[in-house]
Order: C-alpha cells, then sequence, then structure tokens
C-alpha cells in the first residue's frame, strides 16, 4: 500500500482522460523528486489558468480573460470571421488543428465530450440543447459542418447530430474524403484536413 497522501494524488490523477493508475503512479513518483520550487511552479501555473481561462459563451472555447469583461472568445469576436458558418467541433484540439489549416473563416461550436457509439448516455455530454437554443436565438446559420473524426463512435455522432438538425431546414455538410477512417482529426496534416474542409459535402 502506498502511504495515503500519495494513493489521494494517484486517485485524482486516475480520473484524468486516458491515464490508467499505473501512468498516474508514474506521475506522483515524478513529483515526488521534483524540486520544492518546481512544485509550486506547477501548482501555481494550474491555479493561475484557473483564474485566467473563461469559456467562450458563444462557442465555448476556452480563452483568457483576466478582468473578467468579456463573454466572447477572439474567434467569435472577430467582425471579419463569417457568421452563417458553424463548424461543430468535439473538443478544443480540434478547434485549433482546423485554425491551423487557415482555411477556415467562418464560426465554431465546441460539442464537449466524446461519444461512444454504444453508450446512449454519452449523447447526454454533448452541448446539444446548448447548440439548439444558439439556432434557435440568433440568426440562423447558413450552413453547419459538422467536422468530427471519421471514427465508429464520430459517424454515430454525426447521425444523432444531423437527427436533432433537421427541423432547423439547414444546409449541414459533413468534412469530404481524405482523413483517415478511424484515424483523429489532430493527427492529420493541415493538407489533408483542408482539403477535407473544402470537400465537405
Ligand atoms: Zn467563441
Amino acid at each position: 500500500m502506498h502511504p495515503p497522501s500519495i494513493q489521494k494524488l494517484i486517485n485524482l490523477f486516475s480520473k484524468f482522460p486516458s491515464i490508467g493508475p499505473k501512468t498516474a503512479a508514474r506521475f506522483v513518483f515524478y513529483l515526488l523528486k521534483m524540486e520544492e520550487k518546481e512544485i509550486k511552479e506547477l501548482v501555481n501555473a494550474i491555479s493561475e489558468m484557473k483564474e485566467k481561462v473563461r469559456l467562450c459563451d458563444s462557442c465555448f472555447k476556452p480563452f483568457e480573460d483576466e478582468l473578467n469583461k468579456n463573454k466572447l472568445c477572439e474567434i467569435c469576436k472577430d467582425p471579419r470571421r463569417n457568421k452563417a458558418i458553424i463548424c461543430l467541433v468535439e473538443n478544443e484540439t480540434d478547434l485549433i488543428s482546423i485554425e491551423k489549416t487557415k482555411k477556415y473563416q467562418g464560426l465554431y461550436f465546441i460539442l464537449g465530450g466524446n461519444v461512444s457509439a454504444l453508450r446512449k448516455a454519452d449523447f447526454k455530454k454533448l452541448r446539444t440543447e446548448e447548440l439548439l437554443q444558439k439556432i434557435k436565438n440568433s440568426n440562423p446559420p447558413q450552413e453547419i459542418i459538422i467536422a468530427l473524426n471519421p471514427t465508429i463512435d464520430g459517424e454515430a455522432t454525426i447521425l444523432y447530430l444531423e437527427r436533432k438538425l433537421k427541423p432547423f431546414n439547414l444546409k449541414i455538410t459533413r468534412l469530404g474524403r481524405g482523413l483517415p477512417v478511424g484515424g483523429e482529426m489532430e493527427y492529420a496534416d493541415q493538407e489533408t484536413l483542408a482539403s477535407a474542409l473544402e470537400n465537405r459535402r
């Protein structure tokens, strides 16, 4: 048995995405070897992030807003962005991947969370209600691009979203071919992702 304070940290790290108890234990023993100063730096960095970062009211992208004055992220606030197109992504990392292509000028919406095709409860973790509210409230967008990973779970999510969005009579597109099937968007190179965006259907 580990000492309780070590076990407590292992349990906390085990809650991280894709981190099992073994990796969690490795993190903790690494921390144990760190200098006092480095530990302080780490702890401060975590609380600083929590203090400074908030989620955009419109797309849920995290952004820094120290004075707590802004409700919208830099993308949603940018007057040059095309507000008639909304790109639905699974998470923050996918948004960044698409931004890096510099080929997309519309807005985003981060669905949040992963969805398993087999677990119906997972669908509740998506921000579906928030998305539908947004479509109802604002000027309805002309197009919604569903930019999800071409995995089995991604496909199940696309079908689910298409069903939810159907009553709104919007143009709904999805990424074109080219992304490796079963692959994750964040590993696709920029050119492939850009062409999948351009060839959306
Ligand atoms: Zn935003």
